[in-house]
């Protein structure tokens, strides 16, 4: 720590950016617990910075989809106290693992003409390739987690996240379940919570965006969906719209959301 404020790097790979926009753009009260840090190095914030560290915390946003941000990747655990994957892209692969649906070439080939130059491997979250210290959810990250994050790691205690569904949220909100009611398909059971249950409120089903949920009993829900006249490919696209498909889903199993422990 530099002036008794701890050191923070942000650092971006494949991925919109928006969840380094919310950063920036969060209500007051984050922005003022941001002001006891030092954002030592940010692209997004400011030129230059202090890229090498040493970090009392590294903030990773995006996918993994390069050979050298890999690399990048375990030269700032090895000089950072606590790695944490903000959003779902860096949490759970997000968007952009999508492509890991498709091979490789098919995916570059459609769009792109020339694929003679590209590097981009397979698109995996954060912790595919170094151990981190916890998750800052939400497609973008949610301000609730970060302002929990950015406290306790001032007040030296240990971080709570939020680790229940969007239905916790949803029932909250008094909302009519979409997924029981109109029978559509709600992924509101599996996902995790944060958002406040944006959608069902908005009078449709929730898609996943802030990634999978603790202990989720995702082939109940996939059970439910097949029942509801969803086909294998549908569900399969449910439950990888915003996550990597590690969760591999086949006939009859979903296996990673099963056990994932995000
Ligand atoms: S998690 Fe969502 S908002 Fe954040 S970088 Fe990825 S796509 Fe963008
Ligand atoms: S609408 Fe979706 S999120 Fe809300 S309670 Fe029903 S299944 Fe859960
Ligand atoms: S898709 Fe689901 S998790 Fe994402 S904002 Fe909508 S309700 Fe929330």
């Amino acid at each position: 720590m530099s002036d008794g404020k701890p050191r923070i790097g942000v650092f971006k790979y494949s991925c919109c950016a928006g969840c380094e926009f919310q950063l920036i753009f969060f209500q007051k009260h984050v922005l003022e617990t941001l002001g006891k840090v030092e954002i030592v190095f940010c692209r997004m914030l400011q030129s230059g910075g202090v890229e090498e560290g040493p970090f009392d915390v590294a903030l990773i946003e995006g996918t993994i989809t390069e050979q050298w941000q890999i690399e990048q990747l375990r030269k700032i655990r090895s000089v950072t106290t606590y790695v944490i994957p903000i959003g779902s892209c860096a949490v759970c692969g997000g968007v952009p693992a999508i492509k890991n649906n498709e091979q490789e070439y098919t995916i570059q080939s459609r769009v792109y003409e020339d694929t003679s130059r590209l590097t981009s491997i397979r698109a995996h979250s954060v912790d595919q390739y170094v151990p981190v210290d916890g998750y800052i959810k939400g497609c973008p990250m949610g301000e609730r987690d970060l302002a929990e994050f950015v406290t306790s790691l001032l007040l030296g205690k240990r971080p709570e996240f939020i680790q229940y569904p969007v239905c916790v949220e949803c029932k909250l909100q008094h909302n009519i379940c979409v997924l029981v009611a109109y029978h559509w398909p709600c992924m509101g059971p599996v996902t995790n919570a944060g958002c406040g249950a944006l959608c069902p409120s908005h009078d449709r089903e929730c898609y996943g965006c802030w990634g999978p949920m603790k202990n989720a009993h995702a082939r109940a829900l996939a059970n439910r969906f097949a029942k509801m006249g969803l086909s294998e490919e549908d569900i399969c696209r449910r439950f990888t719209e915003f996550g990597e498909p590690t969760v591999e889903w086949k006939p009859g199993q979903v296996r990673r959301w099963d056990v994932v422990q995000k």
